[in-house]
């Protein structure tokens, strides 16, 4: 249907926890609210703005993350009397079945995507979040070597950043991984950029994705 309306066909796909912090896993929130030096970058460039959902809020029991609650005492305890290798292969099951959820969402939002491209719109980039299993671009996190370190140190000082930061691999997250699977076999090109929560100053975060998807800042 062809129209004219006052629409900038521009639009910007962004994690969800980029415009709102509490989505972040309880201890993982990295500043006080949405990403406010991004969000005035997005703004001067006319972008319209697409929060991608949260999975981890979808598939590991909500806000509070409740199904790991449920699960980290049983986790504590095998570890602490050397039976965690037997409870592997059940955590492994929870993962393969997170894993499905997150690619039959990424294929979904890729079919969005690609509907837009057709209408003529131009999707100006993906920013996901370079800290996190379900989100990362170039990084991800052994989720077992994460789950196991909050297991045993639980009741430490040791903070979550610390242990996310020691987790961080060179690997496929699960959602996003999947949605750049899918823009490469339906070779739709849109540039996907990994925001650092724990490197540099949110200003200097923003800037570097403003550079990289060619922005006025
Ligand atoms: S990185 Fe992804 S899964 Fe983690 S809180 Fe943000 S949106 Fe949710």
């Amino acid at each position: 249907m062809d129209f004219i309306d006052k629409r900038y066909k521009r639009i910007i796909y962004v994690n969800h926890c980029l415009l709102n912090q509490n989505t972040r896993g309880p201890g993982a929130a990295f500043r006080e609210a949405a990403s406010n030096e991004l969000i005035q970058i997005f703004l001067k460039n006319d972008l319209n703005i697409e929060q991608l959902p949260c999975l981890e809020i979808i598939g590991a029991g909500g806000v509070s993350r409740k199904s790991l609650d449920t699960f980290l005492p049983l986790l504590s305890n095998s570890i602490e009397n050397g039976w965690f290798p037997l409870i592997k292969p059940l955590i492994k099951v929870r993962l393969y079945r997170y894993q499905w959820l997150c690619k039959k969402t990424a294929l979904k939002i890729v079919s969005e995507m690609n509907d837009f491209l057709n209408a003529g719109y131009v999707i100006t980039g993906i920013i996901g979040m370079n800290d996190s299993a379900t989100c990362g671009v170039t990084k991800s996190l052994d989720f077992m070597e994460v789950i196991r370190r909050i297991a045993i140190e639980r009741n430490s000082a040791i903070t979550l950043k610390k242990i996310i930061k020691d987790a961080l691999i060179d690997d496929r997250s699960y959602f996003m991984g999947s949605i750049m699977s899918e823009l490469k076999k339906r070779r739709m090109d849109i540039k996907v950029v990994g925001f650092e929560p724990w490197n540099d100053s949110q200003e200097n975060q923003a800037k570097r994705i403003a550079k990289k998807l060619n922005l006025i800042v």
